[in-house]
């Protein structure tokens, strides 16, 4: 799910405007989340699992049946569903293994959308991702969340939407995820006391978005939404580097955000007590470190033992790195990690952890936050 290719479409100012304001006036109608129609069904989205993971080569019923153990009574019922949708399309014909040949299914990526949002203390990520998980638009527009609060970010929010669904049947569209920095109440949708940012204390974000944009809306946690745009080991790890360092953890194939969702506070784990003061008022906390080290290599190093740390604790065997400081200089950031892994792990030739720069790399976390709209649909 992490294919990257961006493209913008050609709209006006003038267009996309107007776009917004249409965006804004559809609100009091929307019904958000009326339009997944026969994707409610469990059922239905294990079978469209299914058809995604066949790829361009496709599925047949047979297997269908064969990969859900639901009858073939049941398979055909939701196919037929599923193609009346337009979310799968039937594409040419398999192999048989005696009597008639199979018709195989394939995805129909561009059914259905996702908006993904990244809220950045500096920048606002928003993208449009097609059933596949893959980017089709993608803008990075300059903003200051703490200077601005919430709704002068709204309403570029809105803008930027309309921009890119101008081109785009409503119906079509799934919902938005929104990802921001933490802390926050990811199911209630409401943020905590984000760090330096007053203006958004307590502010109902989930719904703030829902209502302004007429869709379906969801929150996450930055770091969390960015172990999302990777589809990897049900062991994995997604360690964000913004201004702050946070993790993402998905254990045992379940995303995990913990008791107040807040998990993944990867940042403040203290690894020397005596050393510079945190922002969260600590001494020493691996961020305070990494923030003050004195050459990039050095910052690196600082990470490989955090990242050490989490790997022996959580017993990983995949870690993603992301964010703006990775993109900007990835190979440094895996070669002294990888480094420091190979030395802390007791033996790194059983104990193999894979180690990747984020595929997607400056849309990650907006393409994770996407990916909780598409979790919805596949189940
Ligand atoms: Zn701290």
């Amino acid at each position: 799910m992490a294919s990257l290719s961006s493209s913008h479409s050609a709209a006006s100012a003038d267009s996309a405007a107007q776009a917004a304001s249409t965006v804004a006036a559809d609100t009091s109608a929307a019904r958000p989340g009326a339009n997944l129609t026969a994707l409610r069904d469990h059922n239905a989205a294990a079978v469209l699992t299914l058809v995604r993971a066949a790829g361009a080569g496709g599925v047949s019923r047979v297997e269908l049946a064969r990969g859900s153990g639901l009858t073939a009574q049941a398979i055909s019922k939701i196919v037929q569903r599923l193609l009346e949708d337009g979310l799968v399309a039937e594409s040419g014909r398999g192999a048989s293994t005696g009597g008639k040949p199979r018709t195989l299914l394939t995805l129909v990526p561009d059914a259905r959308w996702a908006l993904g949002v990244q809220l950045g203390r500096d920048a606002l990520t928003v993208l449009r991702a097609d059933l596949a998980g893959r980017v089709v638009d993608s803008r990075h527009l300059p903003i200051d969340l703490a200077g601005w609060g919430p709704g002068p970010v709204l309403d570029l929010l809105a803008e930027e939407v309309g921009r890119q669904l101008a081109s785009v049947a409503r119906e079509q569209v799934l919902g938005v995820g929104v990802a921001s920095p933490g802390p926050l109440d990811q199911q209630a949708g409401v943020l905590h006391e984000v760090t330096g940012a007053p203006a958004w204390n307590r502010f109902p974000l989930r719904d703030a978005v829902a209502d302004r944009l007429g869709l379906a809306a969801e929150i996450e946690k930055d770091s969390t939404a960015g172990v999302l745009s990777v589809l990897g080991s049900p062991n994995r790890a997604f360690i964000h580097l913004d201004h702050g360092l946070g993790a993402g953890l998905v254990l045992g194939g379940a995303v995990q955000r913990g008791a107040r969702t807040n998990a993944g506070e990867f940042g403040h784990q203290v690894l020397d007590p005596a050393g510079p003061r945190c922002r969260c008022g600590n001494q020493g906390c691996l961020e305070a470190l990494w923030q003050a080290a004195a050459t990039p290599d050095q910052a690196a190093r600082l990470l490989g033992e955090g990242v050490a740390n989490l790997v022996r604790l959580l017993d990983l065997d995949e870690v993603v790195l992301g964010g703006r400081e990775v993109a900007d200089a990835p190979e440094t950031y895996l070669a002294a990690v990888r480094e420091v892994l190979d030395a802390r792990l007791p033996d790194p030739s059983w104990q193999r952890v894979s180690l990747t720069a984020a595929p997607a790399g400056r849309d990650a976390v907006a393409l994770g936050a996407a990916g909780l709209v598409l979790a919805r649909v596949f189940g």
